[in-house]
């Protein structure tokens, strides 16, 4: 599969945008910066979409994403941990912040733009040629790891999380895992907030990585806070026994 970097910042400046990932052309990770990123006709191929979890640096383009495929007449497929979902629904297409996109229909639109689809925890469900499969981690709401496999690999996506185990378990398991993108928000100067907010430092990705037990598996490391880019950067080059790669947008990668 190909995987493609829309925007991997865990904040917003010029040049730098949120959290959302393409596989394939019509499967999308995330959705921070996708409006902003792919041309109209990129994001009318978009058929499913795997959220993370509820924060708006994860999901805030799919306002902008449901308003623009208006009137297109096709519907995207939202998937999610039921909590994820329902906190979707209830605080952000809830008819006051932005319209709920998953009831309304009118001129040549005859199903909603978005449906939601609740994934079970650890279970593997089939999407479009792909088998995704759902671990929570550990984040301030319900976060997200997705397993995304096809016949030639498996990828693994792991959400906004503070340290965790369950995800790791899993991965040790899978032979057929390429790769895993995994969080580093925070400066190890500043691991008391990111233990608070239940994100990693380059130290925690550490710890976490090596539960892996396979260290020639790549780690692709994403949503470092602009404001600490450089210091978390330096702090990656220095860890040893892993094989550390920085995610940049544009990046795009065989899985
Ligand atoms: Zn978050
Ligand atoms: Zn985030």
């Amino acid at each position: 599969m190909q995987f493609r970097v829309l925007g991997c910042s865990g904040g917003q400046v010029p040049g730098q945008q949120l959290s959302s990932y393409l596989v394939n052309e019509d499967l999308l990770i995330d959705a921070g910066s996708t409006t902003a990123v792919l041309s109209l006709k990129a994001q009318t191929r978009i058929r499913n979409v795997l959220i993370t979890h509820a924060h708006l640096d994860h999901v805030m383009s799919l306002a902008t994403l449901a308003d623009n495929l208006f009137g297109i007449d096709g519907t995207i497929r939202v998937w999610g941990l039921p909590d994820v979902l329902a906190g979707l629904h209830a605080s952000f297409f809830n008819d006051t912040l932005w319209p709920d996109f998953t009831r309304i229909t009118g001129g040549n639109q005859s199903s909603p733009v978005l449906s939601f689809h609740p994934l079970t925890p650890e279970r593997e469900t089939p999407i479009d040629g792909l088998s995704v499969t759902a671990v929570r981690v550990n984040h301030a709401v319900t976060s997200t790891a997705f397993f995304v496999e096809n016949a030639k690999g498996i990828l693994l996506h792991v959400g906004d999380t503070g340290p965790t185990d369950k995800i790791w378990s899993i991965a040790r398991r899978k032979k057929k895992l390429r790769a895993v993108v995994l969080e580093s928000s925070f400066p190890n100067r500043l691991q008391s907030i990111a233990d608070l907010s239940q994100h990693l430092t380059p130290r925690t990705l550490a710890s976490e990585a090596q539960k892996l037990r396979r260290p020639s598996i790549p780690i692709l490391v994403t949503h470092l806070k602009p404001q600490f880019r450089n210091e978390i950067i330096t702090e990656l080059k220095k860890l040893k026994g892993l094989r550390v790669k920085i995610l940049r947008q544009g990046d795009s990668f065989k899985v």
